[in-house]
């Protein structure tokens, strides 16, 4: 037995099936069959706006073209097409072919999705030697009618026709030259005609056929190239490169559409709306229109449109009949729409509406001014604003309005521009800033010792290292601009230059740098400030009342924790202790510590850390209270600490020769009188007083102690030197080794803590241990935890919260989650350890080696330091969280790396069922966002 839909098939066949809909008839909603601009412009005629009557041919008439042999057009198709311009005639009074007020018609494609690479639109279809007459007379306007089908000849000759446009632009700007006419407007009517008659002999000679004339005749060949543009080879090459199958688009539909003319008089004119202020989101009317002109007219410039505004004193009817059309499509379209209108003899039509792209303050602000007046609930105020978009009003910018070159280009590590006077070391940074100078850092990479350089600096430039670099890690947790690994660029710190090219950039001079786009300029570039509105706080409060994720931030001071906090963050989620060592008056007990030989050496200075670090923790968990903070144990390998062997080879070396040139100096006086007995002057007295000083340096011997320090530095750096650091002796293995470190760090938390509690601070200390493989490790720690925190209440005699988890950032504590969940009671993925781990990829190498390729030729499609890699890493991601969550099932997991602040990997976060993302803190606002928009949308993620 025959299923329904068969039957109805066979039954549409026998008569033909509907091939064509007038825009009352066609569903609004079906744009497969219809393609969007047809369904759209349904949409547009069944609500009551005025569109110029048109019908559309569908995308199934377009499929049944493509798979007849012959390539004709289905049959039956022509008699409905005819059926419907007789209606068009009807509904306008005009007619197709005639002489007399003749209808003209635009043919356009469009497939179920906007597709670049078919078919241009043709206009004035219909046109030929009569019709033209008609049209000059209806236009009042014979140049106009003339351009009008000098462009149709043209515009079907090359679409239709496959005339090569250059045979036609050759003639064009012949006739221009012949008459010395500079720009198209110059053409006068007869000029105009003269190039008509030149076309259809252009058409005539490659065609070996005259222009069609018969009006009929025109729209079945421009019907067929529409069909054909499906398989042009630039739409084919779209579809491949986008994958967009026979299931998303199948064929292209035909719009045949009336045109309609603003010049007709002073009671016709064109323009250009928005329904709102696209630049600011302000509820009031934005557009421009011309009276008794074209669309084309706008484009090219000669005259200058006016206000809206001005309608209303210049076509007060027509003016409130727009405002009307305005209101109108807000009210339906639940969204600020930019719409195209035409008033022809006193008619306004739409010509077309879609929703307006806006910049991100508009698109703020018009969410909440939109809810609030009804038009739209919060769920899609807060889905309509695309987070990514907020960085915009998160940083400095360049100037919009300015167009400079920039001199080189590296990596878009930390957004933001910033200009300042190129200072190439982390001390002149700090020393010129104090001053109260602008500088940027300019150095071939940073290292943890280049801190204060980074406070002092308004932004970095490295010619090395990508966006999970030191500097780019760093400065996008402090804010600020940075643009990493600008190969381009060579920096000669010791010289103190940078070359970029040939030129050179000396110490003091002026650069801009753009850390959104990785641009660097020479010279300072405007900027414009950010701008962090009530609106944008009010559209965020509804984030967090919609989203599960909480969003938590990357901050390791009391700076970072403030900014953080203005932003919204709920929490620290990782707090990098190791930032606080390298403060200038904290490092060297910090490298005492790390050349301690003996464990009573190490105490003595971790004795002197220690109150140091408590100090911080308890300011940090004061400024976030009551919100938890997320400490982790100390993480790099040592030797970080130290300055490097060729640092240390080049001071030894120094100081030697230093020496030298001191002894020499000693016998100076001596030598000047032996050279010169008969002229002992004032000279010989200063040298004398020199001389004394230096004798007294040589007698105590400072060089040559601050050279055996130096030299035993650089033992211990030889001692420590790793070939692979970043996989090498650091995070928990170093806790293994000098259990004291960590135990000094734990005291120095639980002992912040306790003073907090006693003096009435809420706070919520977790206690994290990096690069964590086995339980083992963990087994280890515990009880320095334990032990501390009973000694520490006994102590203090009061009661300490606190938990104690884990980093996830080897793939083997993946593997092993359920057991380290026995011990842990949170974890947190390390998601740029992890990353690498996961590929195999160095992160200091990657991002400027060969990740940029694996990118380009799509082999990667992200690069995975900072897009989640959902289908690799993501796996053993949701595998974690599921065997740690067996084994206890209130474990709390969030993400600390790099991806927990992109929406994507955000909405991968909530799928797994994260408790919370950390990120730096400009990226807060985006993570709330993301968060909420990863809720609303969660029926529809599917990963596998
Ligand atoms: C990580 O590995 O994701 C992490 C947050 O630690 P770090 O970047 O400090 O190695
Ligand atoms: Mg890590």
């Amino acid at each position: 037995m025959k299923r329904q839909s068969e039957v109805k098939d066979n039954q549409h066949s026998a008569e033909a099936p509907m091939y064509v809909y007038s825009f009352q008839e066609g569903d609004g909603k079906n744009k497969a069959l219809l393609g969007g601009k047809g369904a759209n412009l349904c949409e547009m005629t069944q609500i009551g706006l005025n569109v110029p009557p048109g019908f559309i041919i569908t995308t199934q008439a377009c499929a049944g073209f493509l798979a007849a042999p012959d390539k004709g057009l289905p049959v039956g198709l022509m008699d409905q097409v005819r059926s419907h311009i007789a209606s068009l005639e009807q509904a306008t009074g005009k007619g197709f072919g005639a002489k007399d007020n003749p209808l003209l018609v635009s043919v356009r494609s469009g497939a179920a999705i906007s597709m670049p690479g078919m078919m241009d639109t043709i206009l004035n279809l219909g046109l030929n030697r009569e019709t033209l007459d008609g049209l000059a007379l209806q236009t009042g306007n014979q140049r106009f009618a003339l351009d009008s089908y000098r462009r149709f000849i043209q515009l079907f000759g090359k679409i239709a026709l496959d005339v090569p446009d250059d045979r036609f632009d050759e003639k064009f700007e012949a006739v221009k030259k012949r008459v010395d006419a500079v720009a198209d407007v110059d053409l006068k009517a007869t000029h105009l005609k003269e190039v008509c008659e030149l076309f259809l002999a252009v058409v005539q000679e490659h065609t070996g056929r005259p222009f069609p004339y018969d009006a009929y005749e025109q729209l079945e060949i421009a019907i067929q190239a529409v069909f054909n543009s499906w398989m042009g080879k630039r739409a084919v090459d779209y579809r491949r490169e986008f994958q967009i199958g026979e299931d998303i688009a199948s064929g292209t539909a035909v719009n045949v559409v009336s045109m309609v003319f603003g010049n007709r008089g002073d009671d016709s004119g064109t323009g250009v709306a928005f329904t709102r202020n696209p630049g600011t989101g302000e509820n009031e009317f934005y557009g421009e229109y011309l009276v008794n002109a074209q669309g084309e007219d706008v484009v090219a410039g000669i005259r200058t449109p006016k206000a809206v505004q001005e309608m209303a004193k210049e076509m007060p009817e027509m003016y409130r009949q727009l405002e009307a059309l305005r209101s109108k499509l807000e009210s339906h379209y639940h969204e600020v729409q930019d719409f195209e209108f035409t008033i022809e003899k006193g008619v306004l039509y739409c010509l077309q509406t879609r929703a307006a792209r806006m910049n991100a303050a508009a698109m703020v602000r018009t969410s909440v001014e939109m809810e609030r007046e009804g038009l739209i609930d919060k769920e899609r105020a807060l889905l309509r604003v695309e987070p990514e978009l907020l960085e915009q009003l998160l940083y400095p910018r360049i100037d919009p309005g300015f167009s400079g070159k920039p001199a080189a280009h590296g990596i878009a590590a930390s957004p933001g521009a910033a200009s300042g006077r190129i200072v190439f070391d982390a001390d002149t940074a700090e020393a010129q800033g104090r001053l109260g100078d602008k500088v940027i850092l300019v150095r071939e990479e940073t290292k943890p010792e280049d801190i204060h350089g980074f406070f002092a600096a308004q932004g970095i430039l490295t010619s090395r290292g990508g966006k999970t670099s030191h500097a780019a890690v760093v400065a996008r947790g402090m804010g600020k601009p940075c643009v990493a690994g600008a190969e381009g660029i060579s920096v000669d710190a010791r010289a103190r230059t940078a070359f970029v090219g040939d030129h050179v950039l000396h110490e003091g001079e002026t650069i801009t740098i753009d850390g959104s786009t990785g641009a660097v300029y020479l010279g300072e570039v405007p900027t414009v400030e950010p701008d962090f509105s009530g609106e944008l706080e009010n559209l965020l409060a509804w984030a967090d009342q919609t989203a599960r994720l909480k969003v938590m931030t990357n901050a390791d001071t009391t700076q970072d924790a403030n900014r953080a906090l203005k932003y919204g963050a709920m929490g620290i989620g990782l707090c990098r202790t190791e930032r606080m060592f390298n403060a200038s008056e904290r490092l060297p007990i910090v490298v005492e510590m790390i050349l301690a030989e003996t464990p009573e050496e190490r105490q003595s200075a971790l004795d002197r850390l220690l109150p140091i670090q408590r100090a911080d923790f308890k300011e940090l968990f004061q400024v976030m209270s009551p919100r938890p903070v997320t400490v982790r144990l100390l993480d790099p390998p040592i030797h970080e600490f130290l300055p490097t062997e060729q640092e240390l080879v080049d001071e030894i070396d120094h100081l030697r020769h230093l020496r030298g040139t001191v002894q020499e100096m000693v016998g100076l006086s001596d030598t000047v009188k032996l050279l010169d007995p008969e002229h002992p002057d004032e000279s010989v007295d200063s040298l004398e007083k020199l001389q004394h000083i230096l004798k007294k340096l040589r007698e105590g011997r400072i060089d040559e102690k601050l050279i055996a320090q130096k030299e035993t530095i650089l033992r211990k750096v030889r001692a420590l030197r790793e070939i692979n650091p970043m996989l090498g002796h650091r995070g928990v293995r170093l806790a293994i080794t000098y259990p004291e470190i960590y135990r000094m760090q734990i005291q120095a938390i639980l002992e912040a803590a306790a003073e907090c509690v006693k003096e009435g601070i809420k706070v919520h200390p977790e206690i994290m241990v990096p690069q964590v493989c086995t339980s083992k490790e963990l087994e280890f720690v515990e009880p320095f935890v334990v032990d501390v925190h009973r000694k520490t209440e006994r102590t203090y005699g009061v009661k300490i919260p606190f938990q104690f988890g884990t980093m996830i950032e080897v793939v083997r504590a993946c593997m092993r989650s359920d057991k380290l969940a026995q011990i842990a009671q949170f974890f947190s993925f390390g998601t740029n350890d992890l990353s690498q781990a996961t590929f195999s990829f160095s992160r200091e190498d990657a991002e400027n080696k060969f990740l940029p390729l694996y990118n380009q030729i799509g082999i990667l499609r992200d690069n995975p330091f900072e897009v989640l890699d959902v289908e690799g890493m993501g796996r053993l991601m949701a595998i974690t969280v599921e065997w740690g969550r067996k084994t206890r099932p209130d474990l709390v997991v969030g993400i600390c790396g790099e991806q927990g602040g992109h929406p994507e990997s955000i909405r991968f976060c909530h799928h797994i069922g994260l408790d919370y993302v950390s990120c730096s803190a400009p990226r807060i606002p985006i993570a709330r966002l993301a968060a909420a928009r990863a809720k609303l949308l969660e029926n529809e993620y599917h990963f596998d």
